[in-house]
């Protein structure tokens, strides 16, 4: 018998440039123009069933005009189409169309197509280079930034991916006066999360100008307020990520609201939407925090003003049972030795760690049942 060591060096440099504005496809491009992805032959425009008509059909026109050879890959859109299925259909449909290791892919859409994108972009070929053009409040709030990845399964959402960096991600904020309200609502709730769990100079802002966005009743996207956050949400999102690449420990304070709200996204299989269940996810959490007497119960009521004001739920629909919810978070990636982990705030803006370090707190049935 014999053992050999092999030593490795991580050389690779992930880092990437977020840009955001308005109307970015002409700085795709240009970038496309100026070796974006040096080594790529092919590229592989992957959109949804509502952005192709919206988006990509045009841009993939204006790629082609420059001479570039690129191809379209669409699926049906919604949470239904992130799952394994699909990847498996267009990595089928990208070998027979001649893709190989010298192609690169484009996520034009919103979160679900940059999850499945980036996922499939990590596996084929042993991995392809991908950028994110992100379509979707949400999407430019999370989704898009930060490196994971992955599909859905009938037990619960994102189980199967990889940690996969894109090259670069266009966050193009003209695109969200597409969008329908209910969808730009759902966005506000991952920003709601940001702020709650770094920033409460960022939490007053959106108490003052959240509804220049949404309000009860429509959206109204001012201009000045998407691009504030925007690159608030940027900001707080990369401070983490960059601290903490492969939730080694800090970057556990991103799931704040997620875990109560993972679970109800596929309770209710996808009829409602992320946002709306991170909404009732972040409420629950806060509630805990109370409980726990981390929150004040005057930080824990301006927590559910906030979501309540542009027009997101804050309470776990009827039809659910807590018992029900509880029994479903036991599927969540963070549960260890069968124990459910909360991340929670201590303040508004800003996140607890326990004993250990960790910025998890494990939590029984009963605690979460009397809720
Ligand atoms: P989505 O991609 O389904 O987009 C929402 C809806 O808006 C879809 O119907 C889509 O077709 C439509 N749409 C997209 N852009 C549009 C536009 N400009 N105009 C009109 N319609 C448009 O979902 P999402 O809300 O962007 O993201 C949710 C997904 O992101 C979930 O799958 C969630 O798990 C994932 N997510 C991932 C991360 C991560 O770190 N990887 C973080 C947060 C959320
Ligand atoms: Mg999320």
């Amino acid at each position: 018998m014999a053992t050999f060591h092999v030593p490795l060096k991580k050389t690779v440099d992930d880092s990437y440039d977020i840009e955001i504005g308005f109307n970015l496809f002409s700085t795709l491009i240009n970038d496309l123009k100026n070796g974006l992805f040096p080594k790529a032959n092919k590229l592989a425009l992957i959109t949804d069933s509502n952005v192709l008509p919206l988006y990509a059909s045009n841009v993939i026109l204006a790629i082609k005009e420059e001479g570039f050879n690129i191809e379209l890959f669409d699926m049906p859109a919604g949470e239904h189409s992130k799952t394994r299925e699909t990847k498996i259909r267009i990595e089928d449909e990208m070998l027979d169309k001649g893709f190989g290791r010298d192609s690169a892919i484009i996520a034009l859409g919103g979160g679900v197509v940059s999850d499945l994108a980036g996922y499939l972009a990590g596996t084929f070929g042993r991995g392809i280079p991908f950028i994110n053009y992100s379509t979707t409040l949400l999407s430019a709030a999370d989704a898009s930034v930060g490196g994971k990845t992955a599909v859905d399964t009938p037990h619960a959402t994102n189980l199967i991916g990889l940690f996969n960096q894109p090259q670069k991600v266009y966050i193009d904020i003209a695109t969200w006066s597409t969008l329908p309200d209910r969808e730009v609502r759902a966005g506000l709730a991952e920003t709601i999360k940001h702020a709650c769990l770094a920033d409460s100079a960022f939490f007053t802002w959106l108490e003052e100008n959240i509804t220049r966005i949404a309000s009860t009743k429509d959206a109204k996207l001012d201009a000045e307020a998407c691009e504030f956050i925007a690159e608030a949400n940027c900001r707080i999102k990369y401070d983490v990520v960059s601290r903490d690449e492969k939730e080694a420990n800090l970057r556990q304070i991103l799931n704040l609201g997620h875990t109560a709200g993972r679970a109800m996204e596929t309770l209710f299989e996808y009829q409602l939407l992320h946002g709306e269940c991170v909404a009732v996810g972040l409420s629950i959490q806060a509630l805990l925090a109370n409980k726990l007497e981390l929150i004040s119960d005057e930080e824990h009521q301006r927590i559910d003003a906030l979501i309540a004001l542009c027009g997101l739920p804050t309470i776990v629909p009827e039809e659910i049972t807590t018992a029900k919810l509880v029994e479903k978070m036991y599927t969540d990636k963070k549960v260890r030795s069968g124990q459910i982990r909360f991340v929670l705030m201590d303040g508004i803006g800003s996140m607890k760690t326990f004993e250990n370090g960790s910025y998890t707190k494990a939590l029984t049935d009963e605690f979460l049942i009397e809720t």
